[in-house]
């Protein structure tokens, strides 16, 4: 009996892990439905596409992206109005992503807020960031298989965080690559520089890079900008050294991405690193 038991609630719970809605079928999605996951769409051209409340770009050839962010809820709102009919609403299911939480008790008290007379430049500078993250371009880079913009071991993995003394700090919402100062910075995939500033608080030498329809890339602690603000960049065109500028604890990179202000997980971008050579 409880074999039977077991066996028919393993149905079940395949029959609800299965019950993701049907597109119709001109309409094709790559990725997963999992927090921190990039999804990259294929439509006939002129289809309309609504990711929860934001009306997506489609390119003339009817492609689009949306990503799904570290925290995004269970649910996610997909709605597609092909050319000449009504707009259908697709519910997905979001599937959680386990993330590494490191509680650190017992540790004394330290004041470690940045000091109040730089609160001005620090709010001036998020809001340069955000600018160049509402980009919503036409580049097409997006729609590449990225590529590492510098290799090395993976000192820091996105989504971690730390609870000290019981206090939640921001996630890590991007990748870090330990590699020496100095080390050149590669394009992930092709671009317009969107934002080039060799000094900002947290993230000294910072660079974004627009990859199109609201996707981009961030590398900070840079000791040297190569690309300049508003240049268009191919994948695996040099654009920068690395560093440790900034608010960083030691030299590595630093590299987010970003949809809009959605946080995902480089790593699931990019093939495995290949091993270094013998
Ligand atoms: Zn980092």
């Amino acid at each position: 009996m409880r074999g039977l038991r077991a066996a028919l609630l393993g149905l079940l719970f395949t029959a609800a892990a299965a019950a993701q809605p049907s597109l119709p079928e001109p309409v094709q999605l790559r990725g997963d439905w999992q927090q921190s996951a990039l999804l990259l769409g294929q439509a006939p051209a002129g289809t309309q596409v609504w990711f929860e409340s934001r009306k997506l770009r489609v390119s003339p050839s009817g492609a689009f992206v949306f990503g799904l962010d570290r925290d995004a809820p269970a649910q996610a709102l997909l709605r597609v109005q092909l050319p000449g009919q009504a707009a259908q609403d697709y519910r997905f299911d979001v599937e959680r992503r386990e993330y590494d939480i490191q509680r650190i008790e017992g540790l004394p008290p330290k004041f470690v807020s940045p000091p109040p007379e730089v609160q001005a430049r620090i709010k001036a500078e998020q809001q340069k960031l955000g600018a160049a993250r509402a980009r919503d371009s036409e580049i097409d880079g997006f729609a590449q298989s990225f590529a590492w913009p510098a290799t090395g071991r993976i000192s820091g993995v996105f989504g971690s965080q730390r609870i000290l003394n019981g206090t939640p700090k921001q996630p890590h919402y991007g990748l870090d690559v330990a590699v020496p100062i100095g080390t050149e910075v590669r394009a992930p995939a092709d671009g317009v520089i969107a934002l080039a500033e060799t000094d900002l608080y947290f993230t000294g030498g910072t660079l974004v890079i627009d990859h199109g329809h609201g996707l981009n890339s961030i590398m900070v602690h840079l000791s040297r900008l190569i690309a300049q603000p508003g240049q268009r960049v191919k994948q695996g065109e040099l654009v920068a050294l690395s560093g440790m500028t900034g608010r960083a604890t030691g030299p590595h990179l630093h590299w987010g991405v970003y949809w809009f202000n959605t946080r995902l997980d480089p790593q699931r971008l990019v093939p495995a690193q290949a091993p270094a050579a013998p």
